[in-house]
């Protein structure tokens, strides 16, 4: 694989734990942004909609996806579907997008690494010995693009972000600013939704 697939020291710090998954995403991410030609996002015109959702394993994979793309959960381009699978729509507005999902065969084989034992038996991957959580690290280093991901163009995909606004309110009740898309109205005057006693 190519040496700028591979993620640099400060992705591990910032994901906090050596795992194979945030590689594997870091890669996915690293192969999406060359599949549309675009660079790392510095700004706000790159999207990620992984397909994770939560309370299932290697959701990790989308730390990676943060790194290597720079499309950051902060910057608000980065959404979750919540259907449960290991993939992800790339966007960008003037190139396209692009679908990569991880391969029922590639996962299959790296779940025999000695590592998944560890994890099933409910061991966090910062307590499992280093060389179990590296034989598996490299292992997915040392694995071809085509064996792990399974690529498609996705010429009629469509998003629209939500178009920004620097306007805010105070509260009434808290007295904290609140950004206008969520101030609502109680008894004639701007609140918070917490204040509000609506749901959203
Ligand atoms: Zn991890
Ligand atoms: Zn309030």
């Amino acid at each position: 694989m190519k040496n700028d697939h591979i993620p640099p020291d400060w992705a591990f710090e910032f994901h906090g734990h050596r795992c194979p998954f945030m590689p594997i995403g870091y890669r996915m991410g690293r192969l999406a942004i060359e599949f549309l030609k675009v660079e790392r996002e510095k700004d706000h015109r790159f999207f990620v909609f992984p397909e994770i959702g939560e309370g299932h394993p290697q959701t990790c994979m989308v730390d990676g996806v943060q790194a290597a793309t720079g499309a950051t959960y902060g910057k608000v381009l980065m959404e979750k579907t919540f259907y449960g699978k290991l993939a992800a729509i790339f966007y960008h507005p003037d190139k396209g997008a692009v679908r990569y999902s991880l391969t029922p065969d590639f996962i299959d084989t790296m779940g025999k690494f000695e590592f998944f034992a560890y994890r099933k038996k409910g061991v966090e991957p910062s307590r499992i010995p280093t060389p179990v959580a590296e034989e598996v690290i490299n292992w997915v280093y040392a694995q071809t693009d085509d064996f792990m991901f399974k690529i498609e163009a996705k010429p009629d995909f469509k998003f629209t972000p939500v178009k920004g606004s620097f306007n805010k309110e105070k509260c009434h009740i808290c007295g904290e600013y609140v950004f206008e898309r969520y101030v609502r109205t109680k008894d004639g005057m701007p609140v918070c939704i917490p204040c509000s006693g609506y749901k959203r």
